[in-house]
């Protein structure tokens, strides 16, 4: 059995438990992120987990890539800590804007500076955008087949592996040669809580920053000027309706009611 090797893409995604702290930018349309911290995010965490399960199976190097400004050094080292061998951040102003296909341009450029895997993971969807489409894109660009929605993954031999996916009403087994992309669902595995090994490997294992220019990357593909898809509006929604706590005994209540809904015109003048 020969040792694969796996490169696991991870995105920042803002901390869920400050989201409603996030805002829109009424002049610029983007999302005020400032002070919002940053987490791995949870269908990411299964796709590490299933890769650091097939290093435990078969050996080979687990490597967690991601696109994202400074400071996403963050996320790679969570992705260390929890077991990955090395990390790679893809930052640099030229990927900034970029829209699903400028980063799935740039994270396979990285890839390919990699020197490639036989098993590329990544989310199905991921926490924030959802598009769903980074991983089929990363296929297309490294001329590799992808399976989408898996929910359970087996080796077969050296060369093949059985995917389930799911679709609706059911799931389809599929077999594939690898090298595969494989986007994962979030209930394909239960990940890990770090051990206490993380402290160490965090101390001995690297994260490697790269430009554009390291991964020979095409600027013209990269960042807004690369990206197809433009953001013509962006509008948050004003919620007007608030709640309101009623006390007493229910009689009461019920009629406080009938004058609340009789006051607001709900209801008809008695
Ligand atoms: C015109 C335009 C401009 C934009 N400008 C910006 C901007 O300036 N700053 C900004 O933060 N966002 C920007 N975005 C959003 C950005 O395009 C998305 O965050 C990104 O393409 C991923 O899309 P998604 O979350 O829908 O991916 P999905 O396809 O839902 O993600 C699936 C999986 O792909 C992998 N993945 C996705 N993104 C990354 C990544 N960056 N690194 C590693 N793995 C990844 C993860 O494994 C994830 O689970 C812009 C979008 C548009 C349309």
């Amino acid at each position: 059995m020969r040792p694969l090797n796996s490169v696991v893409c991870i995105k920042p995604v803002p901390d869920e438990r400050f989201w409603d702290k996030i805002r829109l930018d009424p002049k610029t349309g983007t999302l005020r992120r400032k002070g919002i911290p940053i987490e791995l995010c949870s269908v990411e965490k299964s796709a590490l987990e299933e890769a650091l399960r097939i290093r435990e199976a078969r050996g080979g190097k687990v490597t967690v890539i991601s696109m994202g400004p400074p400071g996403t050094e963050e996320i790679l080292e969570w992705g260390i800590v929890l077991g990955a061998d090395e990390g790679v951040l893809l930052s640099d102003r030229e990927f900034a804007g970029a829209d699903t296909l400028a980063t799935a341009y740039a994270l396979a450029e990285g890839i390919k500076k990699l020197g490639g895997a036989d098993l590329i993971f990544l989310g199905n969807e991921s926490l924030d955008g959802s598009t769903g489409q980074v991983g089929p894109q990363v296929a297309e660009f490294l001329d590799m087949q992808h399976v989408t929605h898996v929910s359970k993954l087996d080796l077969i031999d050296d060369d093949t592996l059985r995917a389930k996916f799911h679709i609706e009403f059911g799931y389809i087994d599929v077999e594939v040669k690898m090298p595969v992309v494989l986007a994962v669902e979030k209930d394909i595995n239960e990940p890990r809580v770090p051990s206490i090994w993380g402290a160490v490997w965090i101390q001995e294992r690297k994260i490697d920053c790269w430009t554009a220019e390291d991964v020979g990357a095409d600027k013209s593909r990269l960042g807004l000027p690369g990206s197809p898809t433009q953001v013509s509006d962006v509008k948050t929604i004003e919620l007007k309706r608030k709640g309101e706590m009623l006390s007493g005994e229910p009689s009461d209540i019920a009629k406080q009611l009938f004058q609340k809904l009789r006051a607001d015109k709900v209801l008809p003048e008695a």
